[in-house]
């Protein structure tokens, strides 16, 4: 057995891509919230770049896919964005 762990390869709920965990931002829902930060729960996982933020915030991902309201989800791109 060797240490290392896997590759952590997540997929962008945006765009799909397959990327390392590291190079995107995680979030979680409760009640329809995203959350940031949280550590246990079901992850979701978007690109950490502008222009996957702005497809996602343009295409009202969150709000179609997830249920988030359009406050919450406004809410939530800008925090996103300020983590770039
Ligand atoms: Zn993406």
């Amino acid at each position: 057995m060797s240490g290392r762990l896997k590759p952590l390869i997540r997929r962008c709920i945006q765009c799909y891509t397959l990327n390392h965990r590291r190079l995107m931002l995680r979030f979680t829902l409760e009640n329809g919230v995203p959350q940031l930060d949280q550590t246990t729960g079901r992850g979701y996982y978007v690109c950490a770049n502008a222009a996957c933020l702005e497809r996602a915030q343009k295409g009202r991902r969150l709000e179609k896919q997830y249920r988030v309201s359009p406050e919450q989800a406004a809410d939530f791109w800008s925090r996103l964005r300020a983590r770039l």
